[in-house]
């Protein structure tokens, strides 16, 4: 199927603040590819977190509309979004968000247990997914015998265990020292490659832009710059 994944057409998100309204994001209009590898650059408060919610189905537009394919988003009611973004959906998180009483391997069979599979059909397929974000000696494990790069491995394991087509991470590097960044940004790669998902980036990290295919800067709520990089590796 062409066509983009997901496309926005002039997107409002406007926040209630103190009982005044405050524009987080002005009359945004931009296409994502099925197999994007791109970021939302910009400096705290620029609208990062709020873009990428909006995508992802966590919230709704204050004006605007917001397609998955030919799926608009505000047509949907609360539970149908829910089970949206169940199926789709991908949510990689700067603080990892991982449940601290379960294992490695539990915390990536969640998400399919949310989805009403049943353990023995998923087990192998879980245990795929350890392996190739490379913590097989971990797997039983629990979050807080674990080093922050193996946390953000484990949440991208529990992101791409049901093969979404869109996987979104919010400054996934931003709790993590160059060298496991660098481990992560490279994983996070591969992995873009092999399930053929898409993902978009949030970050004030320099080290993002030099993974990325394509770099929308944000600043105070409007895009400032859109580019792609070309055959050389140059953004144009
Ligand atoms: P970033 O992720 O780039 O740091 P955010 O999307 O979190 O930016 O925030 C953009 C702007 O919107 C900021 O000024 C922030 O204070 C404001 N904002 C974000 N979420 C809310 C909210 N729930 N209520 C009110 N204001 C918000
Ligand atoms: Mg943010």
């Amino acid at each position: 199927m062409n066509g983009p994944l997901v496309k926005l057409d002039n997107v409002v998100k406007v926040y209630k603040v103190g009982g005044e309204d405050f524009t987080a994001l002005h009359n945004i209009s931009l296409s994502i590819e099925r197999d994007a590898f791109m970021s939302f650059v910009g400096p705290s408060g620029s609208g990062k977190t709020t873009l990428l919610n909006l995508i992802g189905g966590l919230d709704k537009p204050t004006t605007g509309s917001i397609y998955f394919k030919d799926l608009k988003l505000a047509d949907l009611a609360r539970e149908e979004m829910a089970a949206f973004r169940r199926k789709n959906v991908g949510f990689i998180f700067q603080t990892y968000n991982l449940l601290q009483v379960y294992s490695v391997y539990e915390n990536i069979l969640f998400p399919f247990l949310l989805n009403d599979f049943k353990e023995a059909d998923v087990r192998d397929r879980v245990v795929e997914m350890v392996r190739q974000v490379g913590l097989e000696p971990e797997i039983r494990k629990k979050p807080a015998e674990l080093s922050g790069g193996q946390c953000q491995r484990v949440a991208i394991a529990r992101a791409l265990v049901k093969e979404p087509q869109l996987v979104l991470a919010d400054e996934p590097t931003a709790n993590l020292d160059t060298e496991n960044s660098y481990q992560i940004l490279e994983l996070m790669r591969d992995l873009n490659k092999k399930f053929k998902s898409a993902f978009i980036f949030s970050t004030h990290d320099e080290k993002v832009t030099k993974y990325v295919n394509r770099e929308i800067r944000l600043k105070d709520g409007f895009v400032s710059w859109d580019k792609r990089r070309n055959g050389e590796g140059t953004f144009e």
